[in-house]
């Protein structure tokens, strides 16, 4: 099987492995081809594998990002179609709706990174707010309890020390 071209230049592009994930990169250009499921796969190993796939492809001093050609599918020769990374993102990529394979351009890579980073930091942040919202719930359910058994201790102490005893385990280690 030939090398796949690159929707670009035309020419072959160079298969690299990263993590057992192949990538094509353009020796001219320095765009990535990733198959379907291969973006996913490589930030499933490590999403910094983005940036070191972005550092290395150096574009090629001859490359005339003016040259407008319209982009096909390595693999389907299928017209690319423009669309937005996880639909509202700044970060414009080509996708084929044959194989679902996407064309990064250079420097694209990088981008998708720090907009998977920015959305990380907001799940971080909705995280935070959720564990403390928790705990005011499990604050507001402990003072219930107390006033529960305060309710109690109108028993004969021994039976009530027990049954608050039963209450309370595995919450203080009773
Ligand atoms: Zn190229
Ligand atoms: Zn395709």
């Amino acid at each position: 099987m030939s090398a796949p071209l690159c929707p670009d230049c035309r020419i072959e592009m160079e298969a690299q492995k990263y993590y057992g994930v192949v990538v094509d990169v353009c020796p001219a250009c320095a765009g990535v081809w990733l198959d379907e499921g291969e973006l996913r796969a490589l930030m499933q190993v490590d999403p910094l594998i983005l940036l070191s796939i972005d550092d290395r492809a150096l574009p090629d001093v001859q490359y005339n990002p003016e040259e407008v050609v319209q982009r096909r599918c390595p693999r389907c020769a299928v017209l690319l179609h423009p669309y937005r990374y996880l639909y509202e993102s700044p970060v414009e990529l080509d996708g084929c709706a044959q194989c679902h394979g996407i064309w990064i351009d250079n420097g694209e890579l990088r981008k998708v990174f720090e907009e998977l980073h920015a959305r990380e930091s907001v799940d971080d942040e909705e995280k935070r707010r959720l564990a403390v919202a928790q705990y005011a719930l499990e604050s507001q359910q402990r003072v219930e309890r107390a006033n529960w058994l305060a309710s109690l201790a109108v028993q004969p102490a021994a039976q009530a020390g027990a049954a608050v005893c039963g209450l309370w385990i595995g919450t203080d280690g009773c």
